[in-house]
């Protein structure tokens, strides 16, 4: 089964560069230049997911992905908005605008290509992901359990909940603060280094089986999940 991907974008060399990326990756790759054009081909083609940029001519990005979660047809459609750096990135993160990723410009096609398997798989499940595997490591999201190979890894509550949020966001950096939004929640008033003490916890738990590679420092900036090492 291939997948279509709809790519949204007016900017003709950054939207050929995605399709060349997502062709390669085995995707069927459409592409749209406007709002009101995508309007169409969704209705028409029926894409398992859109790549939308926020910057368009006519309705903006944002609106439109509004539009979409307002239409009964396309509440569902998975929708990963493309965002310019700086004020953009942070709205969409800070609004819960009902788009389920975003990709911050310029990125890379490996973390684009990532962002798009990881948010087809989620939805794939209808939404309620059980589970979720990177290499021999799985985590059992109902069973609250991590498998590495044939075994099952003991690991501390605070450690699970944070290993699931990085896998499930692979190849973005997180800082500190904002693991702590996600993680710990945005009630919770802590210290940035209980970060790092969790992230410590969590590499000596995944030492034995060498996936502590994949819980990567960025320095200056804060961690990442990436199985490229
Ligand atoms: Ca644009």
């Amino acid at each position: 089964m291939t997948e279509k991907i709809l790519i949204v974008e007016d900017e003709s060399a950054i939207r050929e560069m995605i399709a060349f990326n997502l062709q390669r990756d085995g995707k069927t790759p459409l592409q749209c230049e406007s709002a009101v054009e995508a309007e169409r081909v969704i209705a028409d083609e029926q894409p398992d997911l859109v790549l939308l940029d926020w910057m368009l001519p006519g309705i903006s990005g944002i609106e439109f992905a509004r539009r979409l979660r307002r239409d009964d047809t396309t509440r569902k459609l998975p929708i990963i908005m493309l965002t310019a750096r700086g004020a953009e990135d942070d709205k969409v993160h800070g609004l819960n605008s009902g788009v389920d990723d975003y990709i911050v410009k310029p990125f890379s096609s490996r973390e684009m290509l990532a962002r798009v398997n990881a948010v087809l798989r989620r939805g794939r499940d209808g939404g309620a992901e059980d589970k979720v595997s990177v290499g021999d490591l799985t985590i059992d999201y109902a069973a609250h359990r991590l498998h590495i190979g044939d075994g099952i890894v003991n690991i501390g509550p605070t450690e699970f909940k944070l290993l699931s949020f990085l896998v499930r966001h692979p190849e973005r950096v997180y800082s500190r603060s904002q693991l702590l939004d996600h993680v710990w929640g945005r009630n919770a008033y802590l210290e940035e280094r209980t970060v790092d003490v969790h992230i410590r916890r969590l590499r000596q738990t995944l030492e034995a089986s060498g996936h502590h590679r994949y819980v990567q420092t960025v320095r200056g900036a804060g961690y990442r999940f990436s199985t490229h090492i």
